[in-house]
């Protein structure tokens, strides 16, 4: 495998040494029919999920490396992008002595995981048009921060990083710079993951939870160089990604002109959304998105989530995080769900 010396610093020593479990379908794994598979103690009574599911996800991981015209050894996929968070993390940051860094207000689970593998999390608030300071942002980064994590479109915000800033930070940040694309469908600007080649310490990840409609599915996906792929290949659980996952990810992936036909629906919805919004007295603001969601300012965002959830609608209350003072974040949801959300809201006293 070929790292530069440089990306090669940072991963943990014992990560570099150790060797991944040898698998029964590592081992031996062929489609000949003509085989009588009796290596993983499976049971052979055929149940449509009696064999175990393939630790590479070779078909999938194909189909997906098409997207961006990329090897398939420039990705990988875990159970959720929350996996795959958490094995960057574990790949990298050595716990007690390494730091990760995020620019709040930001999704919750980099935090998470990063005090779950007692990994210290560094915080540089964004500016107040939630965008990252990238002087301060390097001020506070130490020899020992392997991790930035950068969200755009950003949760809750549903605002793009600027381009120019994140370019800086790529070029001047020391360590790994992950960039969480899990909207990036809903954003009228192309993935990072076209500018691999440019920079080798950039991480992509997306998430078939959110444009892809498959939440319950648990797919997300990690795009980067080589040696990081295999890395974390070589540490995730051998079947982290089930057969049945699989093979409905697959499925839904060769009908992309209903996924293209949903996300822009919701993208104009989130726009016809957004205009309802403003003309109601008691939102102070409704902020541009490029997600599925709108953040909004109102005047009590506790009254108006009860009174919310009260009409039949569950919203997320988002004040208390830097930046998002009295602000509520309603996900877009079919014509006839926002139609009445928007009669309900405007009736609101
Ligand atoms: C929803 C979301 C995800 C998706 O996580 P999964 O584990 O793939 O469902 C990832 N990142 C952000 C910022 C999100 O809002």
């Amino acid at each position: 495998m070929s790292y530069s010396p440089k990306m090669k610093q940072l991963i943990r020593p014992n990560i570099l040494k150790m060797e991944a479990y040898q698998s029964a379908r590592d081992t031996f794994d062929s489609a000949d029919e003509n085989v009588v598979l009796l290596d993983a103690n499976e049971n052979p009574n055929d149940s449509g999920y009696n064999r175990y599911p393939d630790p590479y996800q070779k078909r999938l991981r194909d189909r997906l490396a098409t997207k961006y015209s990329l090897a398939p050894n420039r990705l990988m996929l875990g159970n959720g992008s929350d996996e795959i968070l958490d094995l960057l993390i574990r790949a990298i940051c050595e716990p007690g002595l390494d730091q990760c860094l995020v620019l709040p207000p930001t999704y919750g689970m980099y935090r998470v995981l990063s005090d779950l593998n007692n990994v210290e999390m560094l915080e540089v608030p964004l500016d107040v048009e939630f965008q990252p300071i990238p002087d301060d942002i390097l001020k506070s980064a130490k020899a020992t921060t392997k991790i930035l994590f950068l969200c755009s479109p950003n949760n809750p915000t549903g605002n793009l990083l600027a381009t120019d800033r994140v370019e800086y930070l790529l070029r001047n940040f020391n360590g790994l710079v992950v960039i969480d694309e899990a909207y990036i469908d809903f954003a009228n600007r192309p993935s990072w993951v076209m500018r691999l080649e440019e920079f080798e310490n950039l991480v992509v990840i997306q998430t078939l939870s959110k444009a892809y409609g498959m939440a319950g599915l648990r797919l997300g996906i990690c795009y980067g160089q080589p040696w990081l792929i295999s890395l974390l290949q070589k540490i995730k659980a051998p079947y982290n990604i089930n057969s049945a996952t699989q093979q409905l990810a697959l499925q839904r992936l060769n009908t992309p002109e209903t996924i293209k036909a949903e996300v822009d629906e919701l993208i104009t919805q989130r726009e016809r959304l957004a205009t309802a919004l403003e003309e109601i007295a008691w939102v102070r603001s409704v902020y541009p998105s490029q997600a599925n969601f709108l953040l909004v300012g109102v005047d009590d965002a506790s009254l108006r989530y009860k009174q919310a959830l009260g009409s039949g609608f569950v919203l997320r209350n988002r004040d208390g995080l830097p930046g998002c003072d009295q602000c509520i974040r309603i996900s877009i949801g079919t014509p006839s769900e926002n139609n009445l959300l928007i009669e309900q809201l405007k009736q609101l006293k």
